[in-house]
């Protein structure tokens, strides 16, 4: 008799608020159904985060929530806040007081957006149509604890003449550029094994830093990748002249921060964009810890009704297969079948254009139908 031995990955669901659930639920059945195709098992708790963590536990980010990530090798997030919580002070509101404390504990340095369009969704994008007609492919990857937010002394003053004066420090070690730099050698060596490194070192001392160590790391972990390095300035236009030129996209914080939001506007809905944040170290199956999340936010507009489109939740899903346990092929299985069910012509409202659209729960059972 054959024995088949299922390999069990561990996390932690966080729908969060919103469309959150309604998403959420899609992405947990596809994972399910996708781990009886490719051998494994799901197990998995949801948590509350977010304005329900408030309503029902006092605080965005509760204490058991935590642990529970703590006790995981992955968290995929759904979205928080709304207006019901819009009137706390900022430090309260849901998605600063529980996604930045997320971000601190687990350390998740290191952002992955892909910006991804499908040819058959070419009309939603801003760009021309001809630029755009096969699509947008490209992955940034964007160090996110570092640079200019961070950087010490941080302040503002009043002066003798009576002005004021702010400043902000940008600080980069090496040790925080080659590690970026790593996960988007492992990014690459999954895509066209391509990476261009974004940066100002034209002007900034951080940026020449940059530049240097990125070359250096590179050559050292993997030759084979086909290195070029782009000021910022001439990137932000690259991207929406020629989106495609690019594979993966490397660069710090800020940079990264505006190139992300340009990326993501110019593949035209927020309902199709997923995202990982990866942190230091190797998670029990040897992979990062990661937080997984659809770009968008909770949509209050269309929360409970069923309209959502699920596509960004699930995409997300496929992300943390691929980085936070190494299911590559089952990865792959998920964006295809998101894939075929677009190329179908299945629209939700977000993408349809004025077409007929249908709801979330038609969307999931054509993705699932597409799961082999
Ligand atoms: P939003 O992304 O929630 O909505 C913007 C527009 O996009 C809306 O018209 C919405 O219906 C649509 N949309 C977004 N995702 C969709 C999906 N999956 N399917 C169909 N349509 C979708 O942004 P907003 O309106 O600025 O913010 C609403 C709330 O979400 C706010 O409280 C905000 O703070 C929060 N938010 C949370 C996160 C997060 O949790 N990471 C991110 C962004 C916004």
């Amino acid at each position: 008799m054959e024995v088949f031995l299922m390999n069990t990955i561990r996390f932690t669901n966080l729908p969060g608020d919103g469309i959150g659930p309604e998403v959420m639920s899609t992405a947990l059945k596809v994972l399910e159904k996708t781990g009886k195709a490719y051998n494994f098992i799901c197990e998995t708790a949801d948590h509350d985060v977010g304005g329900i963590g408030i309503d029902n536990h006092g605080e965005a980010l509760p204490s058991s929530t935590l642990e529970a990530c703590q006790s995981v090798d992955a968290i995929l997030f759904g979205s928080v806040g709304g207006p019901k919580w819009e009137s706390l002070p900022p430090k309260d509101q849901p998605e600063r007081a529980a996604l930045l404390p997320l971000r601190k504990a687990f350390e998740l340095f290191a952002n992955l957006r892909p910006g991804n369009l499908f040819p058959e969704l070419a009309d939603l994008s801003p760009l021309r149509s001809d630029v755009v007609s096969n699509g947008i492919d490209v992955l940034c990857v964007r160090e996110l604890t570092g640079g200019i937010y961070f950087g010490q002394p941080k302040s503002t003053r009043t002066l003798e003449d009576g002005q004021k004066e702010a400043i902000d420090t940008m600080i980069y070690r090496t040790g925080e550029i080659e590690r970026i730099t790593e996960i988007a050698v492992k990014a690459a060596a999954l895509r066209g094994n391509k990476i261009c490194s974004v940066d100002k070192a034209n002007v900034l001392e951080t940026s020449v830093l940059w530049r240097q160590t990125v070359s250096e790391c590179i050559n050292r972990l993997d030759p084979s990748i086909e290195l070029s390095h782009m000021y910022v300035d001439n990137a932000a236009m690259q991207l929406v002249r020629d989106p495609n030129q690019f594979d993966v996209l490397l660069t710090e914080n800020m940079f990264g921060d505006i190139l992300s939001d340009e990326l993501a506007v110019i593949c035209g809905s927020l309902g199709m964009l997923a995202s990982a944040s990866l942190g230091t170290g190797t998670n029990s199956s040897g992979h990062p810890f990661g937080l997984y999340e659809p770009a968008g936010g909770t949509a209050p507009d269309i929360a409970g009704k069923g309209l959502a489109n699920p596509c960004a939740q699930v995409l997300s899903s496929a992300l943390m297969l691929r980085y936070s346990f190494g299911l590559e092929d089952a990865a792959l299985a998920i964006e295809n079948a998101v894939k075929e069910t677009i190329r179908s012509g299945l629209r939700t409202g977000d993408i349809s254009q004025g077409e007929p659209s249908v709801g979330t729960a038609e969307m999931e059972e054509a993705i699932l139908s597409r799961i082999a």
